[in-house]
């Protein structure tokens, strides 16, 4: 008998697998079977641990039924193919790295471990991170479970679709510039970005340092809660990794909205944004002030700078990180009579064309003579940003705005302008550059019956009201399931 288990969320799960009326092993073979059923047309996941998985739910299972285990105990989960995964090959969907095994785990990788949590496999994503649509992953694109002629968004697209499709019961991602909120947005689920330094990214493939942030997908806010509390917290062995301990996010979902005041900036509802995303965003306000959530005007006066600014710091962040990758330590290798020409022949080969792209304009905007004009002024836009976060915040407690400006694209539509692609992004980035956190979430879907995502932007270290606002909201509205 087949069985739909893995339409469970992690609450639901956990409660069955604490009474004892399921195992662990019974959910992890249920997803391991839906997997086996319908990845050959999503393509979410790089590689499936099936026999690794089995033998972690059963240790779950010894411990559930010794009693009070984590809620993550049991739990079955896709992780993107960026995290080092000790033994289990690595890939960040690059060529150069198509052989990796790392000797070590990420450090959000030994959390999840260390409560219980059963690891499917690894998911699909933009080679690096680097994209918006999954389409730039080195072994073949994903598709949305919505609509499998459709992107799932990126970079981390493989754990969005991977939960849209009910192949695992949450997923791990990265946001760089929004690869948490987008993907979320385009597959109908949750997903949120903490705080710049909230969670740990040791053991993380770095894109780029001053951006990157760890985060879940989850099919419900309360999840997201659930997940974010294992991921968070002191990391010794990443300095940038915050000292603040992390709060227990499940307690801030009181279901209260009352006298919260959202910020709706002038600057999000651009010319050109599909008509049914404004539309449901509208409606989304109105249903938080039929809460009792008050909504107020803010302006976010250097948005249009935001792409820009982004597109330096990050190409510019990502040419250092990615030097490491000569063909000599680790990696891909094409051989050569001399060193140089190694290192040229095994970038050559192992990095893709929107790699390089960026490693050639981030190599650019850092090269004497055009570093004032390019990254010195890109690092002043930005603190223009954050300031203009600082000062919205003044005037209420929670941002409001679309996740992206139009419901997921077609597979092959926007591969030949990367600006195009880069315009993706446009809501998304800013929270980035601000390192504040955001939580995306479905508010509707358009006429094709595509998800539309709101997303709700806090303070610094502000994860638990958009965590609130987001199930307040969640209360009164209920997603559709893609049909697969
Ligand atoms: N689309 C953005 C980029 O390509 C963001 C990617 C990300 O968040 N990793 O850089």
């Amino acid at each position: 008998m087949t069985s739909d288990l893995y339409k469970l969320t992690i609450a639901e799960a956990h409660a069955r697998l604490s009474r004892g009326e399921i195992s662990s092993r019974e959910l992890t073979r249920a997803c391991l079977d839906r997997i086996a059923a319908v990845d050959s047309r999503v393509h979410a996941f790089l590689s499936v641990i099936e026999d690794q998985a089995l033998a972690q739910a059963d240790d779950a299972d010894a411990r559930l039924r010794a009693g009070s285990a984590p809620t993550l105990c049991g739990i079955p989960l896709g992780i993107k193919d960026i995290f080092c995964t000790r033994g289990i090959r690595t890939t960040c969907a690059s060529r150069i790295l198509e052989n990796f095994v790392p000797p070590f785990d990420a450090t959000v990788i030994e959390r999840l471990r260390a409560a219980g949590a059963v690891f499917l496999g690894k998911t699909n994503m933009d080679e690096f991170a680097m994209g918006s649509s999954t389409e730039n992953s080195a072994f073949g694109p994903t598709r949305n479970p919505f609509d499998l002629e459709r992107v799932p968004g990126g970079s981390s697209g493989g754990s969005a679709a991977a939960v849209a499709a009910d192949e695992c019961i949450a997923a791990l991602g990265t946001d760089t510039g929004g690869s948490i909120r987008l993907p979320a947005a385009f597959c109908g689920i949750v997903g949120i970005k903490p705080t710049y330094s909230r969670v740990s990214r040791y053991g993380v493939i770095a894109y780029a340092s001053s951006l990157d942030q760890v985060g879940p997908f989850t099919k419900t806010v309360r999840d997201a809660a659930v997940m974010l509390h294992a991921l968070a917290g002191v990391d010794p062995r990443d300095s940038t990794c915050s000292a603040r301990s992390a709060p227990d996010y499940t307690k801030a979902l009181t279901g209260e909205v009352k006298n919260l005041r959202i910020g709706v900036p002038r600057e999000y509802f651009v010319e050109g944004m599909q008509p049914e995303v404004e539309r449901a965003i509208r409606a989304a306000l109105a249903s938080y002030r039929e809460l009792g959530a008050e909504t107020v005007e803010i302006s976010l006066p250097h948005t249009e700078y935001a792409i820009a600014a982004y597109y330096l710091i990050a190409t510019a962040e990502a040419s250092a990180n990615l030097a490491r990758y000569d063909g000599v330590r680790y990696g891909l290798r094409v051989d050569a009579a001399d060193h140089i020409e190694l290192y040229n022949r095994s970038r050559d080969a192992g990095f893709g064309a929107e790699v390089k792209r960026r490693i050639m304009l981030g190599t650019f905007a850092l090269s004497a003579g055009y570093y004032d004009a390019y990254y010195l002024k890109a690092q002043k836009v930005r603190t223009l940003i954050r300031r203009d976060f600082e000062q919205a915040f003044e005037h209420c407690d929670l941002i409001a705005t679309p996740t992206t400006p139009a419901t997921a694209f077609k597979i092959g539509e926007r591969t030949a302008d990367p600006l195009q692609m880069y315009l993706s992004d446009i809501f998304t980035i800013s929270v980035n550059l601000a390192g504040l956190p955001g939580l995306a979430m479905p508010c509707g879907y358009d006429d094709r019956g595509l998800p539309i995502g709101l997303q709700l932007i806090g303070p610094p270290f502000g994860e638990e009201i958009i965590l609130r606002a987001g199930d307040a909201f969640e209360r009164v509205f209920t997603p559709r399931r893609p049909e697969l």
